[in-house]
């Protein structure tokens, strides 16, 4: 454990932006998170995890309370005692590229289409991460956690979890700490099936068709990439946190009345129809590279926010109200923020758009 204290938060967001923590702890030992829960309790305040930052808008104000910067690593794998595939346990610092990587190495199927997405295992249940076809709630068994509420560690099966649509009961609460990951992973060669067509597109295969698992990963990869949703330090659109926003659930209305605007429209397994931001975004007559505010512009390959310079959380905050604003005006569509804030009140409370 390694404790320090303003400490800028702009390098550990990818962002760039923020002010500074008045007390990080870095928790990077696993098993001794008595230590920081005694460290915690030492210095009051609410604390708050950070793992990638590759989902978070650190405030220009920084964070008075203790920020748990999660850096455990580790991944164990064992046959499920009930002989239904392979329980696979990470820390919560690991990151899940890495996890990814070596599931599809160990010829594990059920989170290789994750692959490229950035940022730490822990933070994956909170807002049920996922892509191209698959989601962390898909393959979740349980979650190893401290209950700053309770004061101790408990274990939440999936169900507890409450996983939904980019959400769980995780999201915009800092009560838990997540610090092991479990999923269930099936042994094979091939891949779940490709339902998402640009994948399959670039595979060459019909949708639904299951491919090599390695293959399935790489035409993951290559299309993310093309879309910019790859963090890469030679990019100038690298300094992203991806969606900016929710994909907004539709009510039948304003589903026929975008369907007949030609944007494709997502029918989800949980009943729920739902458009992709970044479709509202440039229906709503936003151009790719549009500056919006000062160091805050649209990406040069896809509708979401870059930051260029000494941005700050308060230009973020007036480019996603302009964003939304406009989306709402052009579609009636109301876009909600899928980033999380770090630090003060009121940048929270102006993304969450009016
Ligand atoms: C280029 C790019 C592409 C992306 N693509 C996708 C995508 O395809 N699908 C997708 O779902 N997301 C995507 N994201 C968003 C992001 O990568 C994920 O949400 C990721 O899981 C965040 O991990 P992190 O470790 O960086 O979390 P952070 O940004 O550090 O934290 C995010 C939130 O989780 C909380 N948190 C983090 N760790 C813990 C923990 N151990 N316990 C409790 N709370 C915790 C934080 O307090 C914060 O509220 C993308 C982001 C970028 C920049």
């Amino acid at each position: 454990m390694n404790v320090r204290h303003q400490v800028p938060l702009a390098p550990l967001t990818t962002l760039g932006i923020g002010g500074s923590a008045e007390t990080l702890v870095e928790y990077r030992d696993p098993g001794s998170f008595f230590d920081v829960v005694q460290l915690v309790h030492e210095h009051g305040g609410q604390p708050v995890a950070l793992g990638g930052g590759s989902n978070v808008l650190a405030s220009d104000a920084g964070c008075r309370g203790p920020v748990i910067h999660m850096t455990t690593c580790g991944i164990t794998l064992r046959e499920a005692p009930d002989g239904d595939g392979v329980l696979v346990t990470a820390e919560a610092g690991h990151p899940l590229q890495d996890l990814v990587e070596t599931t599809v190495a160990e010829c594990l199927t059920g989170i290789e289409t994750l692959v490229g997405i950035p940022g730490t295992v822990g933070a994956t249940p909170v807002q049920n991460v996922g892509a191209y076809g698959q989601e962390v709630g898909d393959t979740l068994v349980e979650v190893d956690a401290w209950d700053w509420q309770q004061n101790r560690a408990v274990t939440l099966d999936a169900a507890a979890c409450r996983l939904g649509h980019r959400t769980s009961v995780f999201k915009h609460t800092a009560r838990w700490t997540l610090l092991r990951v479990t999923l269930r992973l099936t042994r094979s060669k091939l891949s779940r099936p490709i339902d998402y067509r640009a994948v399959a597109d670039h595979l060459g295969v019909a949708p639904g068709t299951r491919v090599l698992l390695d293959d399935a990963a790489r035409a993951v990869l290559a299309v993310r990439r093309s879309k910019g949703m790859v963090l890469d330090p030679t990019d100038p659109d690298n300094r992203s946190a991806g969606s900016v926003f929710l994909s907004p659930q539709l009510d039948p209305p304003q589903a026929a009345a975008l369907r007949a605007r030609g944007i494709p429209l997502h029918d989800f397994s949980d009943g729920t129809t739902r458009v992709s931001s970044s479709w509202l975004i440039k229906d709503a007559g936003f151009t790719l590279g549009q500056q919006l505010a000062p160091g805050i512009r649209i990406s040069s390959k896809q509708y979401t926010l870059i930051a260029e310079g000494p941005a700050t959380s308060a230009a973020f905050a007036q480019a996603t109200e302009v964003i939304a604003t406009q989306v709402h005006r052009e579609t009636g569509v109301l876009l909600r923020p899928e980033l999380d804030l770090l630090g003060s009140e009121s940048t929270y409370e102006r993304l969450q758009i009016q």
